[in-house]
């Protein structure tokens, strides 16, 4: 690292007299560094991409003579494989980027805990990334508009249905005029208008087997299954994935219960994994009636869209590092968050 600079989303403060925080406030991200002489920070004050290793080790050295030069390049080291800090000196560090992209991008360098020289590659990674995504009612909606708006390379969306009145209340892409319109066609006309790098080619067909996901899965880089019908769509995606090694996601909800959950083939339990070990009693429906519609706004599709968009960036960057192989699941009754997971044991679909 020729020219070390602190993230400016990692910028540190200094807490009371003795402490430096970095990564600003919030867990997972955010280190407290005791600092009783104010070396570290005077260190990091420093680290601002206008010296080189030596040139702050030599400065450091001249005002704490009793800390030697290999404690200056140890911290440098340490900060850098903390994700804190980037090589101002680095290829694309100080390029100039399309403005569109530049909170997210700073969001990704906030995020990111992985070493990078030139701290801001991750927006490239999510530029080369093609996504099939599976259904394009509400968490369809939702996970379209947030992936196309962070600028994925390409979307491709699959639907069979045409945007009744129903789905108004909470399939966020359609308007009134889009009424009687293929989803898959009203979608892609509406995410164009938001952001027209992004390649999207659209498909209106039902998936009705797992062939077609399998399809699906060997042409993208992730799979995101926003749909909920057939039943066993979510077990015809784990299977196809395995078959391919596609990193997939899938994004619903049960009335207020948001479910989402992003599996990595061969990296740990599939999605059948996950219910081997259901051993609930068996069931008895009410004989009554049925609901009409399932209950679902704006706000709870929302949540499932915007999530399972976050997991397929995740999933396609690695940023931000999250755990996989489980289900997420959060409450908007109680407000609490569940993560479920799964046993670490085989089952037959990924033994
Ligand atoms: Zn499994």
């Amino acid at each position: 690292m020729r020219f070390p600079c602190v993230k400016p989303e990692h910028a540190p403060f200094l807490v009371g007299e003795d402490k430096v925080q970095i990564g600003g406030i919030v867990p997972g991200i955010a280190a407290v560094i005791p600092d009783p002489d104010g070396w570290v920070w005077a260190l990091l004050v420093l680290l601002d991409g206008t010296r080189t290793v030596g040139q702050v080790a030599a400065a450091l050295v001249h005002r704490f003579p009793e800390r030697p030069e290999s404690d200056v390049r140890d911290a440098v080291d340490e900060l850098y494989r903390a994700g804190h800090l980037y090589d101002a000196d680095a290829v694309g560090a100080g390029e100039p980027l399309d403005e569109r992209y530049a909170t997210t991008r700073a969001l990704w360098r906030c995020m990111d805990r992985t070493p990078r020289p030139d701290g801001g590659d991750v927006q490239e990674l999510v530029r080369q990334a093609r996504v099939a995504l599976i259904g394009v009612g509400g968490v369809g909606c939702a996970a379209a508009q947030a992936l196309t708006r962070c600028g994925v390379g390409g979307l491709h969306l699959v639907d069979p249905d045409v945007v009744e009145r129903s789905n108004l209340g909470h399939q966020g892409l359609y308007t009134r005029r889009d009424l009687g319109t293929p989803k898959v066609i009203a979608a892609r006309r509406r995410l164009r208008a938001h952001n027209d790098d992004v390649e999207i080619t659209v498909e209106r067909a039902p998936v009705e087997g797992p062939e077609r996901l399998r399809r699906l899965a060997a042409d993208h880089d992730v799979l995101v299954m926003a749909a909920d019908t057939p039943a066993a769509i979510r077990d015809w995606t784990n299977e196809a994935c395995l078959a391919t090694g596609t990193p997939w996601t899938y994004g619903g909800y049960h009335g207020p219960l948001v479910q989402v959950g992003a599996y990595l083939p061969g990296a740990g339990p599939c999605y059948r994994c996950a219910r081997a070990g259901d051993a609930e009693p068996p069931i008895t429906a009410w004989p009554g009636k049925s609901p009409a519609v399932h209950a679902a706004s704006s706000v709870s599709a929302g949540y499932a869209g915007l999530t399972v968009a976050h997991l397929a960036l995740s999933l396609l960057t690695g940023v931000p590092a999250l755990p996989h192989h489980n289900e997420y699941r959060l409450n908007l009754v109680t407000w609490r968050s569940e993560i479920v997971e799964a046993p670490s044991a085989g089952c037959p679909a990924c033994r």
